[in-house]
């Protein structure tokens, strides 16, 4: 099977069929970004959910040390991974411990050319301490493979928060603000041992988080555009989670992977 096929296979299975193959062509031929058509300017705003793109506190205050004696962002900047995987492991900065699992460190390729990053940690990943498990994970898989990617080989993934968010009811939900801000230093040092070539921001949260962009920010000017995050190249579409939800917005998110791919191949 050439890749060609492979990768319309796995389009196919994510449920994009002939339309995704056709664009994967035309972008390959065209290696500039698409200006955004005016019909996906606006995305839909659903109700509050688990992983919904469209959730988020993305201001990064300042905040209390729960409790964790390792807790140092200058420290952490310097760990090497072995020292940062047992920190995060320990972590208690954040609320976020009290209800976990398991950290959800982060899996992969230790020097991929391509990071993917989310939100944080659902039931699912909680239980296992891998990301993006379930059927969000097939589909991030299937995206990857898409890309000529796997887990593992030349791909990282992560998220903003290692320790799973729950609502009151004990449902995922988005990482507040402070969690965020207490949590992404070890995401940053993360990004710095693995020196990737380009990221790719799962959702909004992720792409708020690491670009420090105003809540109110439209989706409008993430997608479709690439970012810069400490010089890299950062590109934003859907949390796969949210696509589980969202059919339409599928052949939307293939855009925005040929848009990293030919970030990529610049
Ligand atoms: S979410 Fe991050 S900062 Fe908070 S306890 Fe977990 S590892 Fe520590």
């Amino acid at each position: 099977m050439t890749n060609d096929q492979r990768r319309s296979a796995y389009l196919e299975e994510i449920g994009i069929g002939p339309v995704w193959k056709r664009r994967s062509v035309q972008i390959e031929a065209v290696p500039e970004p698409k200006p955004r058509p005016e019909h996906i300017v606006e995305q839909p705003v659903a109700a509050p959910a688990p992983h919904d793109d469209l959730l988020f506190e993305p201001a990064m205050p300042e905040m209390e040390t729960h409790g964790s004696s390792n807790y140092d962002p200058a420290v952490i900047a310097r760990m090497d991974w072995a020292t940062l995987k047992e920190t995060v492991s320990g972590c208690t900065k954040c609320d976020l411990c009290r209800n976990r699992t398991h950290t959800v460190f982060g899996v992969g390729d230790e020097k991929a050319k391509w990071l993917f990053v989310g939100e944080g940690p659902g039931r699912n990943e909680d239980l296992r301490g891998e990301p993006f498990v379930g059927q969000a994970g097939k589909l991030l898989d299937n995206m990857l493979l898409a890309l000529g990617l796997k887990r593992g080989d030349n791909a990282y993934i992560a998220n903003i928060v290692k320790c799973r968010p729950t609502d009151a009811a004990g449902k995922d939900r988005p990482p507040t603000a402070e969690e965020s801000a207490a949590c992404i230093p070890y995401l940053q040092r993360q990004i710095s041992l693995i020196q990737p070539s380009i990221i790719v921001a799962l959702g909004k949260t992720a792409a708020l988080s690491l670009l420090n962009l105003r809540p109110d920010t439209p989706v409008s000017k993430l997608r479709g555009t690439v970012h810069t995050y400490a010089d890299l190249p950062l590109v934003v579409t859907y949390h796969p989670a949210y696509l589980l939800r969202s059919l339409t917005d599928k052949k939307k998110a293939w855009d925005d992977l040929c848009l990293a791919m030919a970030t990529y191949g610049r």
